[in-house]
């Protein structure tokens, strides 16, 4: 396995797990090299995480998709491309709870909730594709939404 931080292609691995429904073995391992520690997983190539669409079509889960929607909801937000890409990475990581299929719902809601947290213009932005908010009304109805939750949250932390 190569270390991605270095490169180095010598690692030890320190811990091995199943998860789930052990379909799915996380290891954690130790670059040889740096010293670094990072996590691989390993899932049995006949049953790749499949993602269950709204009209139960089935296709492979593809990270670049996801990236992609992040990079749209992102345009021109103060955001690295490294933070898309950890957050992929940790979108992906949830995902390893599922075994065999996850529905497309529970991922946009995982990617809502995070953008939720980091970018409230992102949020609105992804929310407005992926919850295709049929007309303007609905649209205005999420933003006050988001907007009170926002008061509440910042009347909480001024109340602390
Ligand atoms: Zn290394």
């Amino acid at each position: 396995m190569k270390c991605p931080t270095c490169d180095h292609p010598e690692d030890r691995v320190i811990d091995s797990r199943p998860l789930d429904s052990a379909s799915v073995i996380r290891r954690r391992r130790l670059c040889l090299h740096c010293g670094k520690r990072y996590t691989t997983y390993e899932r049995v190539e006949a049953t790749p995480l499949m993602v269950v669409k709204s009209d139960n079509r089935r296709e492979p889960f593809n990270r670049g998709k996801v990236r992609e929607g992040l990079l749209r909801a992102f345009q021109k937000r103060p955001v690295t491309p490294d933070a898309v890409e950890k957050l992929v990475s940790e979108i992906e990581y949830e995902l390893q709870d599922f075994a065999l299929e996850v529905p497309s719902s529970e991922i946009g809601e995982r990617i809502l909730k995070k953008l939720y947290a980091l970018d409230p213009v992102a949020y609105v932005r992804f929310a407005s594709v992926y919850k295709k908010f049929s007309d303007l009304e609905d649209f205005l109805r999420e933003l006050a939404r988001l907007k009170k939750a926002h008061q509440k949250r910042a009347a909480k932390i001024i109340a602390a």
